[in-house]
């Protein structure tokens, strides 16, 4: 494994910020490569943690002389989000001076040609130099895995339309629960950036390829089994695709969760501020009509409450890990079997 320390100068003199990027050079060049990145949400770390306990059996893999393909591994693509803290909190969805998601205005490109790309020191902002090195460095992988996670959730993968039912090897590998299916958001997240390319190559060169935003569960999922588990699942899934040759591995391909299109997810939103009390848990299944939330508004008196129910049957996939809301801001995914009547173009989230 060779180490690159990655340094992008901060956008003003005395800060900066190193990338550190982990290469394992494949064996066999017609092997499949790999990409795989975590926190680029900078405080997200189930995926941290899954790499965290990968990365060793990545170098044993290297050591036995069973790496085919190229690995590049960055385990903290994002130390710019990962160091924005304010009042003892860490905030680390939006930048601070832009207020730009950090997953989102990614560039898309036509094809893999990265030449056209900001370069390391261009004039422009630490952020986008940021975007733009990470593209740099997963587009010429066949693999993209850019590891995330949500609030309280099940463990579930965004994948493009174009590239099922291919990806349920994934979703096996990984014990998804469920599978987001999208085929634009128009909002450049860097997995569209990095699907982007592969959108313009002829069917059968599409297949072999796999770029999803792995969404591992909830923020709090950050422990040693867990982390372990999923570096075992991510691990397998590269074996299965022949990136590592390991013959103790088998991965049946037996993901029978629900494939939402992203217009069937009901993004249940709080319609006034107050305290949340959830009615229902992450993986419920719920009838169309069920309580799923009751937003509290006015603490001590029941005609302050207001309650939210389902607008369709579905499964509960994801809740905000706080209790106390804004008007407006979301609460809860339903994954519905029909178009949700508020599907509203572009990512279910901010
Ligand atoms: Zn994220």
């Amino acid at each position: 494994m060779k180490t690159e320390m990655i340094a992008l100068a901060g956008d003003v003199p005395g800060n900066s910020i190193e990338l550190r990027v982990l290469r394992f050079e494949g064996r066999n060049e017609k092997a499949p490569s790999a990409y795989l990145q975590s926190s680029l949400h900078g405080s997200e770390l189930p995926g941290q943690a899954a790499l965290h306990f990968l990365i060793p059996m990545l170098e044993k893999a290297e050591k036995e002389g069973r790496v085919a393909g190229k690995i590049t591994v960055v385990p903290q693509a994002n130390p710019l989000g990962s160091a924005q803290w304010l009042a003892h909190q860490h905030l680390g969805r939006f930048e601070f001076f832009s207020n730009v998601n950090f997953n989102r205005s990614f560039p898309l490109l036509e094809t893999f040609d990265t030449s056209k790309l900001p370069e390391i020191d261009a004039p422009k902002s630490l952020a986008e130099r940021l975007k733009a090195q990470l593209l740099r460095l997963a587009l010429p992988h066949e693999i993209v895995l850019d590891l995330h996670c949500d609030d309280e959730s099940e463990s579930y993968l965004y994948i493009h339309k174009a590239f099922l039912p291919e990806m349920y090897d994934l979703a096996s590998a990984l014990g998804s629960t469920a599978v987001l299916s999208w085929d634009s958001t128009a909002d450049a997240a860097f997995e569209e950036a990095c699907a982007h390319p592969v959108l313009h190559l002829p069917e059968e060169q599409r297949k072999a390829r796999a770029v999803t935003t792995v969404e591992f569960r909830g923020l709090n999922d950050v422990d040693v089994e867990t982390g372990r588990s999923d570096a075992e699942g991510l691990y397998r899934f590269l074996v299965h695709r022949g990136v590592i040759s390991d013959s103790s591995i088998e991965l049946k391909v037996d993901f029978n969760g629900p494939v939402t299109p992203l217009e069937n997810v009901e993004m249940i939103r709080a319609p006034q501020g107050g305290m949340i009390l959830f009615h229902v848990d992450i993986g419920d299944e719920v009838e169309a009509g069920a309580k799923l939330a009751t937003v509290v508004t006015v603490p001590g008196d029941p005609n302050g409450d207001v309650t939210l129910t389902a607008p369709q049957a579905g499964r509960i996939l994801t809740r905000r890990s706080h209790r106390y809301t804004r008007r407006g801001d979301d609460l809860l995914k339903l994954l519905g079997a029909k178009r949700s009547d508020s599907a509203r173009p572009g990512s279910l989230e901010a």
